[in-house]
């Protein structure tokens, strides 16, 4: 007899441990991730977690993140994501997790770019992500599976039967009621990103071969302030709550230049902070800086440890010295399409949910912060719905097929796709160049290529195909159009 687990969830961030946490205890939730349970982007997310401040800021958040999402939201997902983040949250303080507090136990809340008002909740100052991560992982009652990559979902019509996981050279099918997607963004495709190195998008790719839709593809975030002279993938993020609580952006000269592409200077939205600095390097050629000098040196160590040892170990003694900055890639908007459940459409018993899910909450561009509160939003609507809906089926067993995952030549064009979506489906994008790169890409496809890479370029692909669709310039996607170079 097979055994089948109630559900099985792809991905230990906050998404997906925020899943397993309210599946109920006698529930049998199996838990899978890559590497280290938290080699993910929860682990790294520094700046906190958006939230209405009271009843009155509901409606303002909605406002905000409809204006940074730039027309290409769902109304009804960001009125969910606000109107039930501040349950969410204060559910989370209930089971017992610490927002940093002032010595009266009120929380201390920050502002960021797009916000119009202090509503971020931060942990151990700028270690927001993990924090909670470490919350959640003491908090799972639920089997978890690490150093395991899931390879395939058993899919049969429309019914998923569970996953296939590659764990230490072997393959081994696991049977469930329901899959849960919670996979995270696409980093690892960009040569400059902050995403941890598990962050690879091989999901996404997988979601499309089986049939789900991808939606928004087009629609990725480059974080402004990002130091990318750090050895290693993941380059290092310099918060966008620095710039909300005063540091500026210079250049060489000391001039705050972002003032010249709009009156909000550094607090403008994080495409057009990107898009402004990308241009002006491209421009002046001079080079860009995070400038701390607004802070007290006690007051900065406090507020944003995390940054200040990372920084402290690459060499530089802050506040007093200018980061070199860049932008990178950060964040995916778009993902696998699923309803306001994360239920994948066409499917019976498959979801989505976080940052690989596209609900259209973020629209064309996401409001700093949101996306932990996305995590806890959407996970609780998703096993709610699992819960209420429970759906019998036969399980059927697959054969344990061994596809070939990496093959010799792969690192080559792995790192070739990376130079290729950062040069021509990054911060500004030429349709010549999008169409060049999409030829590229079939052509890898065709080559003989092992299965991750497959998925990878898959994945890619559907930026590019998408970024081509749309020919007019949109939130974080901006393309220049034939001739206007
Ligand atoms: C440096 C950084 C700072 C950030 N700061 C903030 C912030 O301050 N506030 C905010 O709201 N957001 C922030 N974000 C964004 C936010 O952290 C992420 O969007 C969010 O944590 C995503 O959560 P998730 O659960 O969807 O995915 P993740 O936390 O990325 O987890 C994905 C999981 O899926 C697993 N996985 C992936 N593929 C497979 C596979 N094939 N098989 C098995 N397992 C797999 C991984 O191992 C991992 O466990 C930040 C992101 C980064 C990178």
């Amino acid at each position: 007899m097979i055994k089948v687990y109630d559900a099985i969830i792809i991905g230990a961030g906050i998404a997906g441990l925020n899943a397993a946490a309210l599946f109920p205890k006698d529930k049998k939730v199996l838990v899978i991730c890559k590497e280290n349970s938290w080699d993910c982007n929860t682990f790294y997310a520094q700046g906190g977690v958006a939230v209405p401040y009271d009843r009155d800021d509901i409606d303002v958040h909605i406002k905000d993140t409809m204006a940074a999402g730039a027309g290409l939201c769902d109304r009804e997902a960001v009125e969910i994501l606000c109107r039930d983040g501040r349950a969410s949250i204060d559910d989370f303080i209930n089971r017992g997790f610490l927002f940093d507090s002032d010595e009266e136990r009120n929380l201390h809340y920050t502002k960021e770019a797009g916000h119009s008002r202090a509503r971020i909740l931060h942990a151990g100052g700028d270690a927001t992500g993990r924090h909670m991560h470490h919350f959640l992982m003491k908090e799972n009652s639920h089997l978890l599976l690490y150093n395991s990559v899931v390879t395939d979902l058993l899919i049969d019509n429309d019914i998923c039967h569970g996953v296939r996981v590659h764990h230490k050279g072997i393959f081994r099918n696991y049977y469930a009621k329901t899959t849960i997607i919670a996979s995270g963004g696409l980093g690892s495709i960009y040569k400059y990103h902050t995403n941890a190195r598990t962050i690879s998008g091989e999901m996404q790719g997988l979601a499309l071969e089986k049939g789900c839709l991808l939606q928004d593809m087009e629609m990725m975030q480059f974080h402004p302030t990002v130091f990318i002279h750090n050895k290693g993938a993941r380059k290092q993020l310099l918060t966008e709550a620095l710039r909300g609580e005063g540091a500026w952006i210079i250049d060489d000269n000391k001039k705050r230049f972002l003032f010249e592409y709009d009156d909000r200077g550094a607090m403008s939205p994080r495409n057009i902070v990107s898009r402004s600095i990308f241009d002006w390097r491209k421009k002046t050629g001079l080079n860009t800086y995070l400038d701390l000098h607004n802070f007290d040196k006690d007051f900065f160590k406090k507020r944003f440890p995390t940054i200040y040892f990372n920084l402290k170990d690459l060499g530089f003694n802050l506040p007093e010295d200018n980061v070199p900055i860049s932008p990178a890639f950060h964040y995916a908007m778009g993902g696998i399409k699923t309803d306001l459940n994360g239920k994948v459409p066409g499917f019976k018993n498959l979801y989505a949910i976080g940052e690989v899910a596209s609900t259209r909450v973020h629209g064309a561009n996401r409001l700093a912060s949101n996306s932990l509160l996305e995590g806890f939003v959407f996970s609780k609507r998703a096993v709610c719905d699992i819960e209420k809906n429970s759906f019998n089926f036969k399980i059927k067993q697959f054969i344990e097929d061994e596809e070939v995952l990496i093959k010799e030549d792969d690192k080559e064009l792995k790192n070739r796709l990376r130079e290729l979506m950062w040069e021509n489906a990054g911060i500004v994008r030429e349709y010549n160049n999008l169409k060049k790169t999409l030829i590229e890409i079939d052509k890898m496809l065709k080559s003989d290529v092992g299965k991750l890479l497959r998925l990878r370029l898959k994945t890619s692909k559907s930026i590019v195909q998408s970024a081509i669709n749309r020919r007019e310039s949109l939130g974080a996607h901006y393309i220049i159009k034939e001739g206007d170079k």
